[in-house]
């Protein structure tokens, strides 16, 4: 194999290639991505960068990096299409890049649901550097801002213009915060965090229309036919996988790009990772992530298969993190198919939610809790029994499975 096409300068994408070099592997490496500029991480947009704007500090590697290790970027330019039987990926300005494998790592866009209104100046999304800088931007003028959107994205973004002396407005139209990923109890938790922070979160409240006057946004009219006024709106309604190049190609996809255990699509000269990829969990069940560790960990895999020949399925422990305000959130393993909460003793009275399916361990959720984080991630799979026995303490179990 003599050269890899990596398509998507993300998290992921950057992580395969310099992952490649890492195992050994000589041949050419080439990174197209459509944003300008070096690779650069995604979650300090809604942290730590929309706090102060230090945009250097975003950044994966410097650009010696990319001389040094011989890796080829291809910057603001967008892969239009694969042609899978002579693999070649055309970019939109017509250039050719000939692959032996073709990595997708093309991640994820604001989904952005069918609310009337959006068009108006101070509406807002925030993916990439460049939305997180003009949000910025905007909120230095902001009086009152509404998020459209109980989840990590925009509920990390209302914890930073909270502090920032902005009034702010949660809209989330299920009953809970973070749904789709926390367990009712730690969305519960995260409900009166937030509330004490002095935002309004109102939950079972869609947005039916953003209103504006000369163009420019004046609130939110919701589902229980309130107006909030405000002056910018965020719509942080989640994602959708980028998967039109694969699909135009003819590869299977499903809620992502379809991939078995070893990560490869149904084309065995490209694979895929990240936002994009719909992978199998170790019992077979397809799953999508969103998050830096799934990017980082999928990367890895691909490379030690392509450089090292390796066959074995993907079966790394999920792992997450989210910092809103003072709190910072941590889950271990998956807990959407969990039957049962405990809460276990954590630092300084500090939640630690232990979630079980079938009586085994399958998530952890903790705040301010980085032992009890790094123990759970070891734990996953453990039964509740063996827990139980160490009064759910998981430093104590960790120590009593090691001894
Ligand atoms: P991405 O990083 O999205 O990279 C995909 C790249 O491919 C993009 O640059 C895209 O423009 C490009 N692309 C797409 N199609 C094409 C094409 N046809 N041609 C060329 N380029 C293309 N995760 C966590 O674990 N913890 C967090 O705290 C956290 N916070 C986050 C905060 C924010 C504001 C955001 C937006 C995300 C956050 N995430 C967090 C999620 C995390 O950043 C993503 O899971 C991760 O970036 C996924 O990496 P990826 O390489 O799959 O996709």
């Amino acid at each position: 194999m003599s050269r890899i096409v990596i398509v998507g300068t993300g998290q992921g994408g950057f992580q395969a290639a310099a992952s490649l070099r890492q195992e050994g592997f000589e041949g050419e490496i080439i990174l197209i991505g459509d944003e300008p500029g070096l690779p650069y991480q995604r979650p300090p947009l809604s942290k730590a960068y929309m706090a102060d704007g230090m945009a250097d500090r975003l950044l994966l590697k410097p650009a010696a990096f990319y001389e040094r290790a011989s890796i080829t970027l291809r910057e603001r330019t967008r892969a239009a299409a694969i042609d899978r039987d002579r693999r070649v990926v055309t970019t939109v300005d017509g250039a050719e890049y000939p692959y032996d494998h073709l990595i997708l790592a093309t991640g994820a866009s604001t989904f952005r649901p069918p609310i009337p209104g959006q068009e108006a100046d101070g509406v807002e999304e925030l993916r990439t550097l460049e939305d997180a800088a003009r949000l910025r931007q905007r909120l230095a003028d902001t009086r009152q801002a509404i998020v459209i959107g109980g989840g990590f994205i925009g509920l990390e973004f209302a914890a930073v213009a909270r502090a920032a002396g902005v009034a702010v407005t949660v809209l989330e139209a299920a009953p809970r915060l973070m749904g789709r990923a926390l367990s009712p109890e730690m969305s519960a938790w995260f409900l009166e965090a937030h509330r004490a922070m002095g935002t309004d979160v109102r939950l079972g409240a869609g947005a039916r229309r953003i209103e504006s006057a000369d163009g420019k946004v004046t609130g939110v009219d919701t589902s229980d036919q309130k107006v909030i006024p405000g002056d910018l709106v965020l719509i942080a309604t989640g994602v959708r996988p980028n998967v039109g190049l694969a699909e135009a190609a003819g590869l299977t996809v499903g809620n992502g790009i379809v991939v078995d255990g070893t990560l490869l699509t149904s084309d065995p000269a490209i694979s895929a990772l990240g936002d994009c990829c719909s992978f199998p969990l170790p019992d077979g069940s397809p799953v999508r992530l969103e998050s830096v560790q799934a990017a980082v960990d999928h990367a890895r895999h691909i490379a030690r298969r392509l450089v090292k020949g390796t066959t074995d399925s993907y079966a790394a422990v999920p792992w997450f993190w989210s910092d809103q305000g003072k709190h910072k959130l941590q889950i271990a393993g998956l807990g959407t198919t969990a039957d049962e909460v405990v809460r276990a003793p954590g630092p300084d009275d500090q939640p630690v939610f232990l979630l079980f399916r079938d009586n085994r361990l399958v998530a952890v959720e903790t705040v301010n809790a980085a032992g009890e984080h790094m123990a759970a991630r070891r734990l996953i799979g453990t039964p509740k029994a063996v827990l139980e026995a160490a009064g759910f303490g998981l430093k104590q179990a960790l120590n009593a499975a090691k001894a």
